[in-house]
């Protein structure tokens, strides 16, 4: 459905929002200058009742990510030293290709790392976990492997 005129003079308009950084599980609270609808500024949020105006300069800095050249925006094959762009299909066919290969071989020849930023979606974990079950492999890691594995293992 097209926006209608005030929807769009709002989107128009630089304005400040309160919103909260998704990179990691701290979620700090940030407030966001948004004109024409692109993220221009993140600051901390003094008022925000959890992180109380802390946000590392990874959070105020990425907005930055939007826009930069390096931004994977479609799938990359490594062929020699060079990336050479592919088709998804072509991609998603070689990976399958190559997963079914190395699970003939042993399943445990397959391991997934999960990052944080899957945390925030609801379903992402939960598929993670049923695909490496459904392959076969115990190898399943994230971010709190890294982080907190002594605590997992002290039950702490
Ligand atoms: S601002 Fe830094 S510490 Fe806070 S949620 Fe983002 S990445 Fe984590």
């Amino acid at each position: 459905m097209p926006f209608s005129r005030q929807e769009r003079e709002y989107h128009r308009m630089s304005r400040r929002q309160h919103t909260f950084c998704r990179i990691c599980e701290a979620s700090c609270g940030l407030i966001a200058t948004v004109e024409d609808g692109r993220v221009v500024q993140l600051e901390p949020n003094s008022e925000h009742i959890g992180t109380q105006g802390f946000a590392c300069v990874k959070g105020l800095n990425q907005h930055h990510m939007y826009d930069s050249p390096d931004r994977l925006r479609h799938p990359l094959k490594r062929i020699g030293r060079e990336w050479h762009r592919v088709s998804w299909e072509q991609a998603l066919a070689e990976i399958g290709e190559k997963v079914a290969e190395l699970r003939g071989e042993s399943p445990h020849s397959l391991a997934m790392y999960v990052g944080t930023a899957a945390g925030f979606g609801v379903l992402h974990p939960i598929f993670a976990q049923g695909f490496m079950q459904g392959i076969g492999s115990r190898n399943i890691f994230s971010s709190a492997t890294q982080d907190c594995a002594n605590r997992f293992g002290s039950n702490a």
